[in-house]
């Protein structure tokens, strides 16, 4: 059974979507869809139609799952809901605080148009978060740890890009690695926001631009760099397009914990991530539970799921039979 997909929105994810789903013979793309002038959009699948994202509605029964690409800030909370009420639907929706919200925004969609939406698909949320639940369920006794990086951070490039007198900038987020150390002695260490990670800005200042003035406004920028240990470095445009154009990220998940007699032996899980582009890595994780989606529509479920609530199999073009050969 080849899982039809459309993309919603094409932008980094959208782009990675097209490459991911090349990669998976059981998976096809058939149509793209955009809010801007679909002439201007050009994508990378030959034979592949980009349309009115307005007009999506009318391409339903060619589409078995559609991939929703917006920003998290404003386009999901509207488009996730909104494309539910036709399609089977992903999204990789990462404002962590307001997933309870937006989940009962996509189910009640999903009831009505009797649809699968699968919210905050991704890496994290996603798959920490499914690393958070197996170890969290497994050693209760303990503690769990997730450190970012190194990698660039959207958000926090976004916010130095908005500083006066910043004509390009970049921001890595880096686990301290004395912390990480900690953790991984199994020493459960209380850590504070400043001591788990540190920030770094690399910008290229516009002409004649004040760098203490800038530098000063980054540091002390709330919400987003206050509570941090932050460098920030200068540089030209050159070194800017040679060594600073990639989006890598990663991370790790750690939980330890104590069992056994007296609780006395530490136990440790550890997942890690390190990727050369977070974008293309997300698109990924969305197109493996894009055909999750399918077969749970094709089953006759409906309502809004998260990583939570689909089973391992149902991401593997395996059968049951070749899982349990060759990778239980
Ligand atoms: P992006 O490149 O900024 O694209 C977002 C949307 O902006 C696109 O869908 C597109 O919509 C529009 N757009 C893109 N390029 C444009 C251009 N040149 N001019 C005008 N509009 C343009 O964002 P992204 O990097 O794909 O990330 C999307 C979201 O993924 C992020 O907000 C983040 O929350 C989420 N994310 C989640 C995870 C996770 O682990 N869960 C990981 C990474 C990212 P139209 O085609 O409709 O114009």
């Amino acid at each position: 059974m080849k899982t039809r997909i459309g993309i919603a929105g094409y932008g980094n994810l959208g782009r990675g979507v097209e490459f991911a789903v090349a990669q998976n013979p059981d998976t096809e793309l058939v149509a793209v869809f955009t809010r801007r002038n679909p002439e201007t959009v050009k994508i990378q699948t030959e034979g592949v139609k980009v349309y009115p994202i307005a007009e999506a509605a009318s391409h339903k029964d060619e589409i078995d799952v559609l991939i929703l690409c917006g920003g998290s800030a404003t386009d999901l909370p509207v488009q996730t809901p909104e494309l539910a009420k036709n399609f089977n639907v992903i999204d990789s929706f990462d404002t962590h605080a307001r997933i309870p919200e937006h989940f009962a925004d996509v189910d009640k969609a999903c009831k009505e148009g009797h649809t699968v939406g699968i919210i905050s698909v991704g890496w994290d949320p996603g798959l920490f978060s499914l690393n958070r639940i197996y170890a969290e369920s497994i050693l209760p006794n303990g503690k769990t740890y997730t450190f970012w990086g190194k990698g660039v951070s959207q958000g926090h490039s976004d916010a130095i890009r908005r500083v006066a007198g910043v004509k390009r900038g970049i921001q890595y987020t880096i686990p301290v690695p004395e912390a990480v150390e900690e953790v991984r002695a199994c020493k459960n260490p209380e850590l504070t926001t400043r001591q788990k990670h540190t920030r770094e800005c690399f910008i290229v200042a516009e002409e004649g631009a004040d760098l203490q003035k800038i530098e000063e406004e980054i540091k002390t920028m709330p919400n987003y760099f206050s509570d941090y240990d932050t460098t920030v470095h200068f540089i030209s445009e050159e070194e800017f397009d040679r060594d600073h154009t990639a989006m890598p990220h990663g991370g790790f998940v750690i939980r330890t914990g104590k069992t056994g007699k007296g609780e006395n032996t530490d136990q440790l899980i550890e997942y890690s991530l390190k990727l050369g582009s977070n974008p293309e890595f997300t698109s990924s994780v969305l197109v493996a539970y894009a055909r999750a989606a399918h077969r749970m529509a094709s089953e006759g479920q409906t309502g809004c799921k998260t990583v939570f609530d689909v089973a391992p199999s149902y991401l593997s073009p395996l059968s049951g039979e070749e899982l349990r050969a060759h990778l239980l």
